[in-house]
């Protein structure tokens, strides 16, 4: 993409809505404007990085078996009726009213939806277990929407719904998205701690939160160096084996607790120097449920006696926009952001530093054309801005690595290569400069 056809409006001062480093740098990059209170429009080089997301948690779903459908965002309130939900859900639910006076309502979740797909179109234990998601927009009235793309009122969730025959089964199926959610987080850059979360009203012990460290995070949390050290399932994991061994190790009883729960314990059992006290991001959340929506909204199976008996069900959550935010908390430094490759806007910037020169340009352009041929994503500063700003914009936009072109390495044959994290520089012949960029970021877009 050549910066002269992008459109990429960034600004130079922090807008002083913006209390958090990464809504600041969102808007300061032009990745998002806020349309109204916590609805945002996505801007191109923003989208490119949700898209990416989006991408990564879709296989990794896949991966570990779940299938793909689309539910609407517009949902009946009837079938919420059914469940209970309607009148508990409370003021953070949009309620709406078609032309014909019926109570409609934007999806804040969609366990009422999947539950009755689910139950119209299934019939026997044999189609068991089952795994459906969605990526979807959602909505709800957040008292305070905050943090930008972070605490919405509208935003891009995956959510996944499980169903077995038993509560074993559906354990088994807890474990998939579990070892999912490890691996998702890892490819996106982030090191994750499931930390065991409230149940609420249904009561058992099924139930995690996955929390992203970050100094901004709502939540408190402690956790044992362990998990921050234990190294994530590969992508050869068997899905389809038995899993208990690698939630083991991340569940242990002090793994990871927060103030309502085992704080105090943790404090005493954990060895001082195994502790962690830190602030978190929830960027998931898995939940068992049973039977609490498939019983009222008789979502039953003929079990292999030929009784009728409620599906087990299971409820697992991302937060795909607020990701892209908590990717940012997580990896920035003064000038701006800083992407991991595999979810950068672009992972090459190429820099001209001297736009209607002769030589530069013919140096810019024969390195843009290898780099898509090569299948990088390239952002080339094709623009006449001074030098000194068109750094600070690639640094602000945190693109991994840069390729720089100058007058005189046009004439000498050299090339700047810079990585962005560590901000090292190193000149190189041209071609060299290129092998070497193709060999990063082919390198660093994918976990083992
Ligand atoms: P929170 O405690 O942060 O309000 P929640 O428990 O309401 O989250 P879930 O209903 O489990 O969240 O939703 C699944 C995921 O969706 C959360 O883990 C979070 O990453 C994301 N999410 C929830 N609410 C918002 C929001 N208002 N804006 C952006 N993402 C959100
Ligand atoms: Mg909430």
């Amino acid at each position: 993409m050549r910066l002269t056809r992008f459109f990429l409006p960034v600004l130079r001062e922090t807008p002083e809505e913006a209390r958090i480093v990464s809504h600041q740098l969102m808007l300061r990059a032009g990745m998002v404007k806020q349309a109204s209170a916590g609805i945002y429009s996505w801007l191109p080089l923003g989208y490119r990085v949700l898209k990416k997301i989006e991408q990564i948690v879709r296989e990794e779903q896949n991966r570990a078996g779940a299938i793909e459908v689309l539910m609407p965002t517009i949902q009946s309130a009837d079938l919420w009726r059914q469940s209970g939900r309607y009148d508990d859900y409370g003021k953070e639910m949009l309620r709406i009213k078609d032309r014909h006076d019926r109570d409609m309502l934007y999806g804040p979740t969609n366990e009422e939806l999947i539950t009755e797909i689910f139950r119209d179109g299934v019939k026997s234990y044999k189609d068991l277990p089952r795994n459906l998601y969605h990526i979807q927009w959602k909505f709800r009235d957040e008292v305070r929407p905050r943090f930008g793309v972070m605490r919405g009122r509208e935003f891009l969730m995956k959510d996944a719904y499980s169903f077995d025959l038993t509560p074993e089964e559906s354990r088994k199926s807890y474990n998939r998205m579990f070892v999912s959610y490890l691996r998702t987080f890892a490819r996106l850059g982030l090191r994750s701690i499931p930390m065991a979360a409230d149940t609420g009203p249904i009561g058992g012990d099924l139930s995690h939160e996955f929390i992203i460290l970050a100094e901004t995070g709502e939540s408190q949390v402690y956790c044992h160096t362990d998990l921050i050290e234990t190294a994530v399932p590969g992508r050869d994991v068997d899905f389809d084996g038995d899993l208990e061994p690698i939630i083991k190790q991340w569940t242990s009883k002090y793994a990871a607790t927060d103030e309502k729960h085992d704080a105090a314990r943790f404090a005493a059992d954990v060895p001082a120097d195994k502790q962690v006290s830190a602030r978190g991001i929830e960027v998931g959340h898995i939940f068992h449920f049973g039977t609490k929506y498939s019983e009222p909204m008789g979502c039953k199976v003929q079990g292999p006696d030929g009784k009728l008996v409620a599906v087990q069900m299971g409820s697992y959550g991302v937060g795909v926009s607020r990701l892209v935010g908590a990717v940012i908390e997580a990896s920035h430094d003064e000038a701006g952001c800083v992407w991991p490759v595999p979810v950068a806007p672009f992972e090459v910037g190429l820099v001209n530093l001297k736009a209607g020169d002769k030589d530069t340009d013919a140096v810019s352009g024969a390195i843009y054309e290898k780099l898509n041929n090569a299948g990088i994503d390239v952002l080339y500063d094709d623009t006449d801005e001074r030098a000194g700003a068109k750094f600070a914009t690639m640094d602000l936009i945190g693109l991994p690595y840069q390729i720089v072109v100058g007058p005189r390495g046009a004439k000498s044959g050299e090339v700047e290569i810079k990585t962005r994290k560590s901000g090292a520089k190193e000149s190189l012949p041209t071609d060299a400069g290129i092998a070497k960029l193709i060999d990063l970021v082919k390198k660093g877009r994918d976990l083992a």
